[in-house]
């Protein structure tokens, strides 16, 4: 079976060439095959201009990336059976680096799937799809995962709201099996209950594993503040490794309940504070409160490139109150997850607060993603968590 040609302008196939997997609709030769008569979702041959394949994929001509690669082996297109060598391929790099059967399972590009994300939570999945090519693709997609992992049930979380930019509805849905409301997630040996159809994202924030595991010796016997705290990861981890202390700070009060109750499940105690967290920061500096270590692990600030601007400054009046809070010699964590925002301009963000407040700062570790969200190094979009931890001294103002 041939699929129909997607044809390139002249030159426009470089890109791809050199592993890029997406393509943008300028770059279509339309005066030979007019974007208009795909359907989304539609599956297409990609070719460059002189009629060479690139690669199998999908197609949506109302989306300004109008087609992304799946297959590059013209005798090997897209099917049930692609997939499943693909999740067995990510699979086995999982399996390898987590002793326990909890993280992401596949990232999307990184792991030769555009368009889709898969979570483990030991027997239950929680999958989501970004654009109308997978989503034509659904049924295939369970199908693969129930034979790669025998599941007991699949969750879509398809209630992304960049589905809107693929003309997708939102929806979050059984897609397989029998689902609990919550599961249990095991990081570094403590455990954590999240809410699967209403948390945040997937319900659990895998990329930050390794991150985590780095608080061990910079806690023991501090106090600390977890500010973005969801359901109390930082705080919980924190005070497992021997924190004296632990505030998480959250403007949802569904998270800081079950960060509570992540507490008690690890036999730990936590404080808990709902605020908006810039508010909350400047009540606890007003409290004349410090803390040995905080983090600021805040949502992403910059979700597109125009707001890269306000977003910068964003980051610095954060880091700029999370310094405030510091005591004389203390450690700041700080995250940011907008790919927008590149790592040298979080750390100038950081430096310029530290000068606002006459503080000193040195960076001692910096580091990104965990590996169960590969980057692909031709995509620079695929790799967006920068992890500052950085040293705070000098008396604060
Ligand atoms: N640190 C968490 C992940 C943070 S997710 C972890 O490691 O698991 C982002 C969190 O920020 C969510 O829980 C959301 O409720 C919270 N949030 C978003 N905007 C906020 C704001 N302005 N003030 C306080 N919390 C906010």
């Amino acid at each position: 079976m041939s699929l129909p040609p997607l044809i390139l302008k002249r030159n426009e196939d470089r890109r791809l060439r050199a592993g890029h997997l997406w393509v943008f609709s300028n770059e279509v030769d339309t005066a030979r095959v007019p974007l208009t008569a795909f359907a989304p979702g539609d599956a297409v041959e990609i070719r460059d201009h002189g009629g060479g394949f690139l690669g199998s994929g999908y197609v949506n001509p109302n989306s300004l990336i109008c087609a992304r690669i799946l297959s590059r082996d013209e005798h090997y297109p897209p099917d049930r059976a692609f997939l499943v060598r693909r999740l067995n391929n990510a699979l086995a790099l999982r399996a390898r680096l987590y002793p326990r059967p909890f993280y992401r399972l596949l990232f999307g590009e990184s792991d030769g799937l555009p368009g889709l994300v898969v979570d483990r939570y030991g027997e239950v999945l929680v999958a989501q799809i970004t654009t109308a090519g997978m989503e034509r693709m659904q049924d295939d997609i369970v199908a693969a995962l129930v034979t790669v992992l025998k599941p007991t049930g699949i969750l879509w979380r398809n209630d992304v709201s960049i589905r809107e930019l693929e003309g997708l509805p939102l929806y979050a849905d059984t897609a397989y099996g029998v689902l609990p409301e919550r599961v249990i997630v095991e990081e570094h040996g403590r455990k954590f209950e999240v809410a699967l159809a209403g948390g945040q994202k997937t319900g659990w924030f895998f990329d930050q594993h390794d991150n985590r595991g780095r608080l061990a010796r910079y806690v023991p016997g501090r106090r600390v503040l977890d500010v973005f705290s969801y359901v109390g990861a930082w705080a919980i981890q924190a005070l497992a490794w021997g924190a004296r202390e632990a505030l998480c700070v959250d403007s949802s009060v569904a998270a800081l309940a079950l960060a509570e109750h992540n507490a008690a499940l690890n036999g730990v105690r936590i404080g808990v504070r709902k605020a908006d967290a810039f508010d909350g920061l400047r009540a606890l500096h007003a409290d004349g409160e410090k803390f040995d270590v905080v983090i600021l692990d805040p949502p992403a600030f910059v979700k597109r490139k125009k707001d890269l601007a306000a977003g910068r400054d964003a980051y610095r009046r954060l880091n700029q109150l999370g310094m405030q809070l510091l005591a004389h010699d203390g450690l700041l964590i700080s995250c940011s997850c907008s790919h927008h925002l590149p790592a040298e301009e979080l750390l100038a963000a950081i430096q310029s607060a530290a000068r606002h407040v006459n503080r000193e700062v040195q960076l001692l570790e910096r580091s990104g993603q965990a590996a169960d969200h590969p980057v692909h190094p031709a995509i620079p979009e695929t790799g967006y968590l920068k992890a500052f931890f950085v040293r705070v001294f000098g008396e604060p103002r």
